[in-house]
């Protein structure tokens, strides 16, 4: 019986096969896959999200982006940042389904409230997500040597894992640097002591600093609230992922990614199931695959438009004149269009007051209370240091 991380593993891997070359990297380029895949009550397994993607906006370039349009771009492309977007189109798709009548895979209608069926989904990422998960140590490969887990005593830091009797020889390092309202900073010391582990970081990008946090933070911060967000949040439960898979062939330990996804901000939390496969990416970084590739996939399993190439934020094709038009199904203006068509749909029969004209993207993130308040009490109690997003970043003017 082949296990439930290779089986999830397999399907994504799979499923990029399946897709055409465009947007896909060059025999020079790498590039990260993840993808979200269901499985239904009947322990049938199917992916509703797959993406590409390694690239991250800096603070400048988002600061050259016109205030108009930053809803319109993308600023964060990392693989799994998208396939959580994709996934956001995915579940908006099932939405809509129910609200007709149409048969959904995910959810039914019971008494006025949507709710989900007996399913669960998976997180795959064809490698260690960037940022806390991807500090780890390196060490010798283990003779016959008795394996048992000690920690190390870092500086400024919580402790580090690692296994008992084996050399540490050095720890594999991320580019993404501590947010700087945080006491604990890498000391970039030697070997073992070059980072700190614990804080959030944001991703590496070009030059200037980037404001998007790191793989490791965002996911841990689905693993406390969902991955659905704020606005679905007013329609539907809550989703966690049960397990999160990596690629095969790639640094990885167990305790890392617990310690980044979990551990560092609530030790008692239900961690997912995480695991590794042991089937690899091909496009992966290697030998040959030095560069990281500009484009991306979005993909989902939606009947109009499942598939989308992004370039630097853009649908693929974009020229300067033209990008108004070129926002991604999956960026933040369109998701919120769709947002209100579906949630118009979803209000028609209840007594929700209407809401004003020209509402804006964060107005409605904040009439989500129930979200909104187990945020606040994470960054309150869990993740004080948690930045907030400048305002220019959330508004979105409404388009009813
Ligand atoms: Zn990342």
């Amino acid at each position: 019986m082949i296990n439930l991380e290779d089986k999830v593993a397999k399907l994504c891997l799979d499923k990029y096969d399946s897709l055409k070359k465009t947007g896909k990297p060059t025999e020079t380029e790498w590039t990260v896959l993840s993808g979200v895949v269901l499985q239904s009550s009947s322990q049938e397994l199917n992916v509703v999200s797959l993406c590409t993607g390694t690239k991250c906006l800096s603070g400048a370039e988002l600061k050259n982006t016109k205030y108009k349009e930053h809803g319109n771009r993308l600023s964060d492309s990392h693989a799994e940042i998208l396939a959580r977007r994709a996934f956001l189109r995915y579940l908006y798709n099932q939405i809509e389904l129910t609200l007709d009548d149409k048969n959904s895979d995910i959810f039914f209608i019971t008494n006025g409230r949507i709710k989900l069926k007996d399913v669960s989904f998976h997180f795959f990422s064809s490698q260690t997500p960037c940022g806390d998960c991807s500090i780890i140590p390196k060490q010798k490969e283990p003779a016959d040597l008795e394996i048992s887990r000690k920690k190390i005593k870092l500086e400024y830091s919580d402790s580090l894992d690692f296994i008992v009797g084996l050399e540490i020889i050095d720890i594999h390092r991320t580019g993404a640097k501590c947010i700087k309202n945080d006491e604990r900073q890498d000391p970039h010391k030697d070997g073992v002591h070059y980072h700190t582990v614990g804080p959030l970081r944001t991703k590496p990008g070009r030059g200037d600093r980037t404001l998007s946090l790191s793989c490791s933070d965002k996911i841990a911060k689905w693993n406390l609230l969902g991955v659905q967000g704020a606005l679905l949040s007013l329609m539907i439960p809550s989703i966690k992922f049960e397990s999160i898979v990596i690629g095969g062939d790639c640094p990885y330990l167990l305790e890392s990614m617990q310690r980044g996804l979990c551990k560092r901000f609530s030790p008692d939390q239900t961690a997912p199931i995480i695991k590794q496969s042991k089937l690899a990416f091909a496009h992966k970084k290697g030998k040959l695959r030095i560069r990281p590739c500009p484009s991306s996939i979005v993909w989902c399993a939606v009947s109009e438009q499942p598939i989308e190439i992004a370039v630097d934020g853009y649908k693929q094709g974009a020229t300067k004149k033209k990008k108004k038009n070129c926002s991604l199904l999956a960026s933040r203006k369109e998701i919120f269009k769709t947002f209100l068509r579906v949630y118009n749909k979803y209000i028609y029969d209840k007594k929700i007051p209407q809401h004003p004209k020209k509402a804006m993207y964060h107005h409605y993130k904040q009439y989500s209370t129930t979200y909104q308040n187990l945020w606040k009490d994470v960054r309150t109690k869990i993740i004080p240091t948690w930045p907030v997003k400048p305002l220019y970043l959330q508004e979105c003017i409404s388009f009813l």
